[in-house]
């Protein structure tokens, strides 16, 4: 058997772990077109801030892969001949397969506006990115960043910590408004505030402006100029589905496949950023951008292409991220509606996050704690905890376990409630029920 991945992320990485577990001796190929291998894309924005070398981004070493016996082959697939089993890679020979998993990932979102191809505006999608932008940001220089969700921030926290002056345009009101509530968002916005960054609200850029090909400013759609050395954007991304319809696949947002990763060809399955991957409790397919669902799946589609027919179970989506500073964690549904700040998905997010059924939300807030609940007929449905975490661990349990929370869903109701003391009593009574004793 000649298994086939393409794309050096963490879904193919993960698809070759389950191949080997079931098959010990069939060929194992991964072709990828990333320079850098595989790294920690999340791990991309400690990068930025300094907080870690790039050499700290490798899970693993070129051992782990000796051990897991596959070869490499640099390249980018540009089609797959599905009538003979075989990619075109370019500046390479055909590459044939008897299995093939599409883990190519998503792409951020370009810019299109006037200027936007000047040298200095900016995008985070990958670690050549990331060292760009490095090579770009200069202390006291100013920056402006455009753009919604986790991969924004990044930016604006990245730059601030390069000692860039930054400007932060947001087109609405308010930070994430359909995963965050207000208060949330307000928590962010002036931490953001704290740190020297200056938020333009209702502002949307609509030109770059430059000189001799480099950035000088940008232009808002009130014709206001910002005098700016570099623009930075992410309003979203798209999975990469190019390969796939080309080829003739079902494809929707996302690449289409079964609860077994499948494709609607049986010898082609996809998984990660790229997969749109049907969820047989909600009858719904749905689209990640998270890394433990996109190893999940890699994981799931090679047992499958090995012979082990395993089904993906979606599990809760879970983040636990960094925004302005503050450590948050989100799990399950909290939101709904639309960004303005976002054309598709953003980075780090899971389309579940925003399909709010009407439950009632319970909540305490501090000025950078705050616990926000999404409190179900049985069951916890989501919690955002931002700032001090120690109930993370316990609400990830209630939350996904979908543990019966009869016992203090009255208390949490209760006007001015401390939602938190409730929770911690409510874990400390309930963990062996869960097994968390
Ligand atoms: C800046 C940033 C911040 C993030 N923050 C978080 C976070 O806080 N939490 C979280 O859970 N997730 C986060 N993510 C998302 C997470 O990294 C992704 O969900 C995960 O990496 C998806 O894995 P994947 O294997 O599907 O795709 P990828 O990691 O994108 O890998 C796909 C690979 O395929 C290669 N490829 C594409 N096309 C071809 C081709 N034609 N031929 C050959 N190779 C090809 C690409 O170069 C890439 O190496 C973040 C991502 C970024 C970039």
């Amino acid at each position: 058997m000649k298994y086939v991945m393409i794309g050096f992320g963490v879904a193919g990485v993960a698809a070759i772990e389950a191949i080997r577990s079931v098959d010990k001796t069939g060929e194992v190929i991964l072709v990828g077109d990333d320079p850098h291998g595989f790294y920690s894309r999340p791990g991309l924005a400690y990068y930025l801030t300094g907080e870690l070398h790039d050499k700290a981004l490798y899970p693993r070493t070129s051992d782990d892969f000796r051990r897991m016996k596959f070869s490499v082959v640099r390249g980018q697939v540009t089609k797959i001949l599905r009538e003979n089993q075989t990619l075109e890679i370019k500046d390479r020979p055909l590459l044939s397969y008897d299995r093939l998993l599409i883990a190519v990932g998503a792409q951020a979102i370009r810019l299109k506006v006037p200027g936007a191809d000047l040298e200095g505006v900016l995008k985070l999608d990958h670690m050549e990115d990331a060292k760009r932008i490095l090579k770009h940001a200069r202390r006291g220089q100013t920056a402006v960043v455009s753009g919604g969700g986790i991969t924004a921030l990044e930016l604006v926290e990245g730059l601030i910590a390069r000692g860039m002056k930054v400007h932060y345009l947001l087109r609405g009101d308010r930070y994430w408004s359909n995963v965050l509530d207000e208060q949330e968002s307000k928590i962010v916005e002036h931490s953001l505030q704290k740190e020297g960054v200056k938020l333009h609200y209702h502002s949307e850029l609509v030109e770059v402006t430059g000189r001799n090909g480099q950035v000088t400013g940008v232009r808002l759609q009130d014709d206001k100029i910002l005098k700016c050395d570099m623009v930075a954007y992410a309003i979203g991304i798209r999975p990469r589905v190019d390969l796939a319809k080309q080829a003739g696949l079902e494809i929707d947002r996302g690449i289409l496949v079964n609860e077994y990763l499948q494709t609607n060809d049986p010898n082609i399955y996809a998984a990660g950023d790229v997969a749109q991957v049907y969820d047989p409790s909600t009858g719904t397919s749905i689209i990640d951008s998270l890394w433990t669902p996109a190893r999940q799946q890699g994981y799931a589609a090679g047992l499958n292409m090995a012979g082990k027919k395993t089904k993906y179970t979606k599990s809760v989506p879970f983040n636990v991220t960094r925004l302005a500073g503050l450590t948050t964690t989100i799990i399950g549904t909290v939101g709904r509606g639309k960004d303005e700040d976002l054309l598709g998905i953003a980075r780090g997010d899971s389309e579940t996050w925003r399909q709010l059924p009407d439950a009632i939300v319970a909540q305490s807030g501090f000025e950078v704690n705050n616990l926000r609940l999404v409190v179900g007929e049985k069951t916890l449905l989501g919690a955002i905890i931002m700032g001090d975490q120690k109930l993370s661990f316990p609400l990830e349990k209630i939350v996904t376990g979908n543990m019966d929370i009869s016992s203090m869903r009255e208390s949490l109701l209760t006007p001015n409630a401390n939602v938190g003391d409730i929770v911690a009593d409510f874990w400390t009574k309930n963990q062996t029920v869960a097994g968390h004793a």
